[in-house]
């Protein structure tokens, strides 16, 4: 019987650590087929074509390297691949997987998996997040449900995953949401209908910045004032509670919106923004009069990235309608 072919992208991270003779600390050394000769069941299940694309700490990629990524990836289905895993870091895991789920428009599978424990330290997580994310990407019913993350056995859609912990192996997870699936005896059980694709076109510009910030007590507005001379095009805010800032940071908001697009989200980690609730200076209501768009249901981090795909390919006055879809 022929075996389906999987494409694996090794972008590096802990799951490619290992300690290095002479130096501090663990570094991404592993290539892709050496991860992949650290899980013999997985040349059972598919015809794998492995390659290390690069070997960064998750935090040093950028878009580019996921532009490339992404072409990459588009190669290996259009000649032949039945699935996609890309092996990376944990840090900016969901930030990655957003931002391709929000450009990935075929149907097959792409999953992002990673490790919380390096190659080399005991009970290393890399190889069976390896083979757990193999087996979603195989599998039939993960067709048309765009860019998923598999670590520790659950399955997580793009959208809604988040790294809730700085060193467990259980550190993602999906507030509000919950998992779409889990891996169970070594198959893919999804508990949820795939949500709605929606897909944006590849940026054409894409020197842009946008910047996060997070509102905090006390905190004078002195880097919001200069944002615009500092060369960003856009600005989020991870304000407090339900997308709140305080009124100083309120009034210079209602001077930046003439200029550039200001969203503000929650820094909770969990939950909606809200859009008719309160109405004090630098509550939502007065924010939204002031021209800011609220997140809703997406993170700060999440938004930074939309934001950013969509004054890319020169949408950027469709972002109420995709903060409202998502
Ligand atoms: N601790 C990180 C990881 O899980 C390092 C990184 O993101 O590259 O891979």
């Amino acid at each position: 019987m022929t075996k389906p072919v999987l494409a694996i992208a090794a972008l590096g991270g802990t799951v490619s650590m290992q300690a290095q003779a002479g130096q501090k600390g663990v570094m991404p050394s592993l290539t892709g087929e050496a991860l992949l000769a650290a899980v013999p069941g997985l040349s059972a299940l598919a015809d794998v074509r492995a390659e290390t694309l690069c070997l960064h700490p998750s935090a040093s990629l950028d878009f580019d390297d996921l532009l490339h990524l992404l072409e990459w990836a588009n190669r290996q289905v259009d000649a032949g691949a039945q699935g996609v895993v890309v092996t990376q870091g944990t840090d900016s895991m969901d930030e990655t997987a957003f931002f391709l789920d929000l450009l990935w428009e075929k149907n097959v599978p792409v999953v992002i998996t990673g490790a919380m424990r390096a190659a080399t330290q005991p009970g290393a997580d890399g190889p069976a997040n390896l083979l757990a994310a193999t087996r979603v990407a195989l599998d039939e019913g993960s067709r048309g449900r765009g860019v998923q993350v598999v670590m520790n056995d659950q399955i997580h859609s793009a959208r809604y995953v988040s790294k809730c912990d700085s060193l467990a192996v259980h550190a993602f997870a999906s507030p509000l949401f919950g998992p779409q699936g889990l891996i169970i005896e070594g198959r893919a059980v999804y508990l949820k209908a795939p949500h709605a694709r929606l897909t944006l076109p590849a940026p054409v510009l894409r020197s842009h910045q946008i910047a996060l910030l997070e509102a905090t007590l006390g905190d004078a507005p002195l880097i919001l004032e200069r944002i615009v001379d500092l060369g960003y095009s856009g600005v989020v805010i991870a304000g407090f509670g339900a997308g709140h800032v305080s009124r100083e940071w309120a009034q210079v908001i209602g001077r930046l919106t003439g200029t550039l697009p200001v969203i503000v989200g929650t820094r909770t980690g969990s939950g909606s923004t809200a859009r008719e609730t309160y109405g004090f200076e630098g509550g939502e209501l007065d924010l939204i009069a002031k021209g800011a768009r609220m997140s809703g249901l997406l993170s700060a981090r999440k938004a930074r990235i939309l934001l950013w795909l969509l004054m890319g390919s020169g949408r950027e006055d469709e972002l109420e309608h995709w903060l409202a879809m998502i």
